[in-house]
């Protein structure tokens, strides 16, 4: 019987093969940087979330020694029952003071953040309002919640509120990508609040590519437009900008304990290694204290985009570290992130389903740590495949 099952499998993994849709995991022998080294190559990678190059700081390595010897190496138990240390407490309480909430709580990674704090939060009888590009965690966080699940297109606000005139719904939760993850776009946080102002509704944000990045200090994209809200319920992950592991959620005082009482991804699971919150202390400090990492970005984003003015394909439109190269055909994506490849570049290819068909795209990720020359580097090859694309 068993036979029949890998039979099966077999078939359809085949056939996912023939589609050009498997998908190979790189295996990395170095730490994550901008040049990385895989099966005894190196490569100038362009494919992290490391944005402000932290990932392999030597100050958070030396904290991760410091919190190990402290706390050992494993928290041992879940928060309720004797996991919850006092090196978690304190992120807690930095992560409230840095982002101006009242309070906040760690999640393990941000997947379990987003599914412990909508299910915990809506359920039977309330809607969740999503936009169609919301990342895959949310969207598997609203369909197990039991709440009515209403998708508005791309930051469609008009559709949005004709959506939130209608509903019926006892509690209503906009939820999404503050920055958007396969465009590198920011959500119009200022007039998504105030929908939700008009029609009784909370604003969820998942901000995992803005913290660290945007606004004030690093303080993420709420920084940014500068809104202050009760009916804002914050999260970001830790393992991106601050270049360590985890995530958390930011709120009023009585979100944040409902969480604890009833977000399942927090309950029922082992509370992260205490030396990781202790890590992620120093980590908070360089994030505020190191404007330069920011102000690299910046430079290095305006650099990219002169690189990338005279090629065939476009950039969309983004201020942010994650910098999209519409390609268009999946094929021609892939075959471009292949040569790239041979050439010692990496850079992903996105396709269908992650995008919309038609739009399979080179997703470029910046981070502090590159270099213009890499940048200039990008840019000369990509050249040379639009000019060699162009003659054939
Ligand atoms: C990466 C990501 C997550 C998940 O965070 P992890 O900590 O990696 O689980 C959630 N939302 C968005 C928008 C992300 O990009």
């Amino acid at each position: 019987m068993s036979n029949d099952l890998t039979v099966q499998l077999r078939e359809e993994l085949l056939s996912r093969e023939k589609r050009k849709l498997y998908r190979h995991r790189l295996t990395l022998e170095s730490p994550q940087q901008t040049h990385v080294s895989i099966a005894g190559n190196k490569y100038l990678a362009f494919c992290s979330n490391d944005y402000l190059g932290l990932a392999n700081h030597p100050q958070l390595i030396e904290a991760v020694c410091e919190g190990a010897r402290q706390y050992g190496v494993g928290a041992g138990a879940s928060h309720l029952i004797s996991g919850h240390s006092s090196a978690h407490h304190a992120l807690e309480e930095a992560l409230a003071r840095f982002t101006g909430f009242p309070q906040t709580l760690l999640f393990s990674t941000g997947y379990m953040a987003n599914a412990g704090m909508v299910t915990a939060l809506a359920g039977r009888g309330d809607a969740i309002f999503a936009d169609k590009l919301n990342h895959a965690s949310l969207n598997d966080a609203a369909m197990v919640s039991n709440a009515k699940f209403i998708r508005y297109p791309h930051l469609d606000l008009s559709v949005l509120e004709r959506q939130l005139a209608m509903s019926q719904a006892t509690r209503k939760l906009v939820i999404t990508d503050a920055v958007f993850s396969m465009d590198g776009d920011v959500a119009p946080v200022a007039a998504l609040l105030a929908l939700c102002e008009k029609y009784d509704a909370w604003l969820m944000l998942d901000d995992a590519h803005g913290f660290g990045v945007l606004g004030l200090r690093g303080r993420g994209t709420v920084s940014q437009f500068a809104v202050d809200s009760r009916r804002i319920i914050y999260m970001a992950t830790l393992g991106k900008a601050a270049g360590v592991f985890g995530a958390f959620v930011a709120a009023e005082h009585e979100i944040i304990e409902t969480l604890v009482q009833h977000a399942r991804s927090y309950i029922y699971t082992t509370a992260t290694p205490p030396m990781l919150s202790h890590a992620l202390l120093k980590s908070l400090e360089l994030i505020e204290g190191e404007e330069w990492r920011r102000e690299k970005l910046r430079q290095l984003i305006a650099q990219l985009k002169n690189e990338m003015r005279s090629l065939r394909w476009q950039l969309l439109p983004s201020a942010t570290p994650i910098q999209a190269l519409i390609i268009g055909e999946n094929d021609k994506a892939l075959e471009i992130s292949a040569t790239l490849r041979e050439k010692g570049i990496l850079v992903p290819a996105i396709r269908p389903p992650t995008v919309a068909p038609g739009t399979a795209r080179l997703r470029i990720s910046l981070s502090a740590s590159h270099d213009m020359a890499d940048i200039v580097r990008l840019g000369a090859v990509l050249r040379e495949l639009d000019n060699n694309s162009v003659s054939r």
